[in-house]
């Protein structure tokens, strides 16, 4: 422990600027300024060193927070990245986009506001880029085993970077023209710029793990192909199908699902020049769906120059404050201000969706009323109708599971009873040497639960592989955090 009167002396919660709101929506960078080295040297001398640190419990990944908090404070970079690299494959992703469940169980957070546990985990890894302490570790010795990963978004990271450094032949298959996954193609820059996904593939490609993208398996090279070729599959192919509004009017021109508008932005602030691009310029943009992808809607939405943007959401309002059933130390659901919503825009909440109406074919406004709750359902109260005008909807409401279904040798592999592949507790599918992680398993989630499996589902292929293994395993397929 660093300071052991630091939580006394500093009770105030400091975090990062974000960048003026009328520069920032001018371009796609970054919205958070660096955090100013003073202000986490304090920051990070608030931990306690509490003894049973509940933050490292709230972390999926296991994060060794109290031990690289104190090494912050005694400004031992290179102590706080080894420390940090030991359960977490990539902070700059968690750093910069985790929700932080670590802060909502930080035991300095039952009186004070939490330590800025996301932060200090960002700084260190920036940190450790810009003094070239990220190096590669290519492994010392070869298996002569091969492994295939499918998806390279954090979870088919995390695996595969495990696997290489355990000394299997791992390949990366990727059906995007890119490696990422929902880092590259989802989240927008102002949120994290792709240059972190980049220097991070530097490293990996120096280690030995190879990537092959623009292929899809399934249709350029069939699952049984490929469990032909490995010794081991892990499929990491996320959660991307959308969930959709069987409304009246859904046909209409202008109504688009909120992950294509997001892909085809990201690719264009990349440099790619687009045809029939879906831009939201001067138009009255209606999102439908509150979480994580609205809200990068909007602010995608704001920066392309909406005339206006409002956001409907079915439910209540959440708290500001937890609810008396959302106790300390649990992740309380929380009303949050994104910098997206600070920018711009309108939120409604308790708004049902009704339909659709439109002119020539196209959408010109959607027809909302109150939410009723009637038996446990979420009904439009009636006599409460009225139109909002739109000429763009994007739908946000979630995503109920893979793509398709996967055939290895004339077997399905199984669904669980929410549509997700399912699997064991070894990550294992129902077919032997074919394993599964992150979202394609566990249902759309977070990045931290991603990298976590990743990097357990490869504690098990190298298990099933070598009849023993020393990587880590930091969660399990049915673990879900501390949740009330
Ligand atoms: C818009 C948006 C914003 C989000 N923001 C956040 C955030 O701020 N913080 C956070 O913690 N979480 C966020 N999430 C959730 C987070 O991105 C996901 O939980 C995480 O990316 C899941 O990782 P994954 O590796 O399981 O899958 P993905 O990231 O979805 O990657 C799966 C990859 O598999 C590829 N693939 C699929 N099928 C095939 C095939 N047959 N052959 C080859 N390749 C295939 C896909 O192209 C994709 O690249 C967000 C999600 C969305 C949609
Ligand atoms: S990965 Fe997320 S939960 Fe874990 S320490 Fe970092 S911010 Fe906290």
């Amino acid at each position: 422990m660093g300071d052991p009167r630091g939580f006394l002396k500093i009770t105030e919660r400091q975090t990062a600027n974000r960048r003026p709101i009328e520069v920032r929506i001018k371009d796609w960078k970054e919205v958070y300024e660096p955090t100013d080295p003073g202000v986490l040297k304090n920051q990070a001398g608030r931990c306690m060193d509490c003894g049973i640190a509940f933050c490292h419990h709230g972390c999926p990944l296991g994060n060794l927070i109290p031990e690289w908090n104190d090494l912050t404070w005694r400004q031992d970079g290179r102590g706080a990245i080894e420390r940090l690299h030991a359960t977490n494959n990539f902070p700059e992703f968690t750093g910069k986009l985790c929700p932080a469940p670590c802060e909502s169980s930080c035991v300095l957070g039952i009186n004070q506001p939490a330590v800025t546990i996301k932060e200090i985990e960002a700084s260190i890894i920036e940190q450790a880029f810009d003094r070239g302490w990220v190096q590669a570790h290519a492994p010392e010795r070869m298996t002569g085993k091969t492994v295939a990963v499918v998806g390279s978004g954090p979870a088919g990271l995390a695996a595969a970077q495990q696997l290489t450094r355990a000394g299997h032949t791992v390949a990366v298959y990727e059906r995007d023209e890119q490696i990422g996954g929902l880092l590259r193609y989802g989240i927008p820059d102002f949120k994290m710029e792709k240059f972190h996904i980049d220097r991070r593939l530097e490293q990996m490609e120096a280690e030995g793990t190879r990537f092959r993208t623009g292929i899809t398996i399934g249709k350029d090279i069939t699952w049984d192909d490929l469990f032909r070729r490995y010794e081991a599959v892990l499929i990491a192919t996320g959660a991307p199908k959308p969930r959709n509004l069987d409304i009246p009017g859904r046909e209409l021109e202008g109504i688009h699902f909120a992950m294509p508008y997001l892909t085809q932005a990201n690719k264009v602030v990349s440099g790619a020049s687009l045809e029939n691009q879906v831009v939201a310029a001067g138009k009255k943009v209606v999102i439908l769906g509150g979480g994580d992808t609205g809200a990068d809607c909007l602010g995608t939405a704001t920066r392309q120059g909406a005339l206006s943007v409002t956001t409907l959401a079915i439910g209540n309002q959440p708290p500001a404050e937890r609810r008396a059933d959302q106790p300390w130390p649990t992740f309380p659901t929380l009303f949050e201000v994104a910098s997206a919503h600070e920018e711009f825009g309108e939120r409604k909440y308790l708004a049902n969706t009704v339909r659709f109406v439109g002119e020539n074919g196209k959408v010109t406004g959607i027809e909302i009323a109150e939410t009723d709750f009637v038996d446990g359902r979420r009904v439009p109260k009636p006599g409460t109708e009225k139109l909002i005008e739109a000429d763009l909807v994007l739908l946000a409401l979630g995503f109920t599971g893979p793509d398709g279904l996967i055939q290895v040798n004339e077997n399905s592999v199984a669904l669980d009873d929410r549509t997700n592949l399912a699997r064991d507790e070894k990550y294992s599918t129902n077919v032997d040497g074919l394993f599964v992680a992150g979202d394609a398993g566990r249902g759309a989630s977070l990045i931290v639960w991603a990298i976590a499996e990743g990097r357990a589902a490869a504690a098990a292929i190298d298990e099933y592989l070598e009849g023993s293994t020393s990587l880590p395993s930091p969660v399990k397929p049915t673990d879900t955090g501390i949740h009330a």
